[in-house]
């Protein structure tokens, strides 16, 4: 890649204006690859670079897909209604950046969430056309039957559309729960199929989209980079 200089790096990052990027460096509050840097107009390639901005380590991604667990009580929103906005728990260039989530989850909904700021990535991960699954656990309060899950395979459907919804595929985890894979996107789709075949939701936490897993190991309100192994497999 062409290089490019620091101040426009840290732009477009999400670190501030042009003008309060530089003043950054100024203020001997940004390190490339561990040196602090002297002037914000030095030119430099872009691959593998590793900026620290006022003490925090940042790696620069020109484009940037994270996977987030969400926590409950929290909503997919920038413009929240009753709960705090799951932006406030990422770091704030991703919010100047634009970051979205790509598909919203409810506020009582945990789990698997993409983000990124890439706008074609958006549009394909959301297509209805794409068919890209994506795998719930159901927690209900009444038993889960075969009838249930055969229901649930064999399409329900739900009251604003007579075209009926389909679970991919359900394997029930133990007696009140169950792994359900949907691919569209419908509003409150899986609490909606689960009321449709006589059962509830009281839990609802997202573990997968297309192949790609969400690490075992990212505690709610945690978030890490997707790398292009990672992305291969969400589709
Ligand atoms: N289906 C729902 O009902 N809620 C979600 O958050 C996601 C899918």
């Amino acid at each position: 890649a062409k290089p490019i200089s620091l101040e426009k790096i840290l732009f477009s990052q999400g670190f501030g204006t042009r003008r309060y990027c530089s003043d950054l460096v100024y203020a001997d509050l940004v390190k490339v690859n561990g040196v602090l840097a002297q002037d914000p107009e030095e030119r430099m390639t872009t691959d593998g670079l590793m900026l620290n901005v006022e003490g925090r380590d940042w790696e620069f991604h020109e484009k940037a897909y994270i996977a987030f667990n969400k926590p409950p009580n929290y909503e997919c929103s920038h413009k929240t209604t009753h709960h705090p906005s799951v932006y406030s728990l990422l770091p704030k260039p991703f919010v100047e950046r634009g970051l979205q989530c790509v598909g919203r989850l409810d506020f009582d909904t945990t789990g698997f969430i993409l983000i990124s700021d890439d706008g074609q990535f958006i549009h394909k991960m959301t297509t209805p056309k794409k068919n890209i699954g994506k795998v719930y656990e159901i927690t209900t309060p009444e038993p889960i039957t075969q009838k249930q899950i055969d229901h649930l395979l064999n399409g329900v459907v739900l009251d604003d559309d007579p075209k009926p919804c389909f679970a991919s595929a359900c394997k029930q985890l133990s007696e009140n729960r169950l792994a359900m894979t949907i691919v569209e996107g419908r509003y409150h789709q899986v609490k909606r199929m689960m009321a449709a075949v006589g059962n509830h939701v009281v839990k609802l936490h997202r573990t997968e989209i297309g192949q790609y897993r969400m690490p075992t190991d990212l505690a709610e309100g945690e978030w890490r980079w997707l790398y292009p192994e990672d992305l291969q497999k969400l589709s």
